[in-house]
């Protein structure tokens, strides 16, 4: 494919990254030091007004919104870009969250550190640092005079954390009107994108059998639990590991007292499919399970949760286009799957050209040693600025 390089070459956004690194450095040391775990409105805000600051400079070329999510969880922002005068319409996406998982206080017990050339903070590899790098290579497209050809909307929700409950809807709104999405999560190790995410479902199932005594007159109980037991072991063989589908039954509750025949029991079961195919095989089977003991009833609640983000040919050909612009700063990107999900599924289900774990090398999301690489700041903004005006 032919790649439509942009005239700025890579040098320059090393240069002016390199210029600039104490901005991204100060920006980046702001946002995780305003503390925002999910639900923790007045920490969302800050973030966001942080972030607002920061767009100032994108004056005339953009324009933003904060939008208040329900239940106390914050605001989301939302920036629009270049869309005056763009040569194309579908937009390229940048996505985000500002939430971590990091409860309020844990920057005093573990502030801000620089050693050994990582830069250790809460929630700045997941991902703090990467909204810094997304602002900041926006700016360095107006700078620099490398506009993308179609408008750069940054979304950056305030409950990924903990679901999406309020963003999943902006996240799919916007999805809808892309061509591309690039998703700023944590990086794999070696700094790899994250071209397949696997999806999941939820499921409970719950038995209602019969209680009676259990040694008096256990003919005429019906065991909840005996029938769940039997169900397990045919919902567990759905799995079809070979082609990605697992199943865990994670929780399992029933029954009263030993010497009583169970009446009721459930379970709850998670499950991760590799296509879209084989998540309504699993939904089909769920809902088609039957008793064993017709006496006892079976009901299955949930189901698909965030759909796969599958490693399509417009996934393929962006993962290409991303590797051939990370080659001119002489870095070999490279690729992977996991079984963990995103708001890069959400947007998968609505616009097909979607790369994830575009974040600055790290390590230890969501874990006390969550840290970024020092000297990678620099090489990844100007990457991602090189490539947001190449797409
Ligand atoms: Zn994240």
């Amino acid at each position: 494919m032919t790649i439509e390089t942009s005239t700025v070459n890579a040098g320059e956004f090393l240069q002016h990254f390199s210029a600039r690194r104490d901005e991204l450095l100060s920006l980046t040391r702001a946002l995780c030091e305003a503390e925002s775990p999910s639900g923790d409105a007045e920490g969302s805000r800050a973030v966001v007004g942080l972030l607002e600051e920061a767009a100032h400079s994108l004056e005339g070329f953009a324009s933003w919104e904060r939008t208040p999510a329900p239940k106390g969880y914050g605001e989301h922002f939302r920036l629009r870009a270049f869309a005056e005068g763009a040569k194309e319409e579908r937009t390229l996406l940048l996505l985000g969250h500002t939430d971590t998982v990091h409860p309020r206080g844990t920057l005093a017990a573990r502030p801000w550190r620089e050693e050994g050339g990582k830069i250790y903070a809460p929630g700045i590899f997941d991902m703090k640092a990467a909204c810094a790098v997304a602002l900041e290579a926006l700016r360095a497209c107006v700078a620099l005079g490398a506009r993308p050809r179609r408008p750069v909307v940054l979304l950056l929700t305030c409950d990924e954390e903990s679901g999406s409950h309020s963003g999943r809807a902006l996240v799919e709104e916007e999805a809808r009107r892309a061509e591309y999405v690039l998703v700023l999560e944590p990086s794999a190790p070696g700094g790899r994108v994250k071209t397949a995410r696997k999806g999941t479902g939820l499921f409970t199932l719950s038995v209602e059998g019969r209680a009676a005594h259990a040694g008096l007159e256990p003919e005429k109980g019906v065991s909840a639990i005996l029938e769940l037991a039997r169900q397990i072991e045919r919902v567990a063989s759905l799995a079809r590991p070979e082609v990605g589908t697992t199943i865990n039954v994670g929780t399992l509750s029933g029954g009263t007292h030993s010497n009583v025949v169970a009446a009721e029991a459930r379970a709850e079961v998670d499950v991760r499919f590799s296509t879209l195919e084989e998540a309504r095989r699993i939904e089909e089977a769920m809902r088609d399970l039957q008793p064993f003991d017709t006496r006892a009833t079976v009901k299955v609640a949930g189901g698909i949760n965030r759909p796969p983000l599958e490693r399509t040919t417009e996934v393929a050909a962006l993962f290409e286009k991303a590797r051939s612009v990370a080659s001119e700063f002489d870095f070999e990107l490279g690729e992977t799957s996991v079984g963990g999900a995103s708001d890069g599924n959400f947007a998968a289900a609505y616009c097909a050209a979607v790369l994830d774990g575009l974040g600055v090398e790290g390590d230890g999301a969501h874990a006390s040693h969550e840290q970024v690489a020092a000297d990678r700041l620099v090489p990844r903004a100007a990457f991602m600025a090189a490539l947001i005006s190449s797409l």
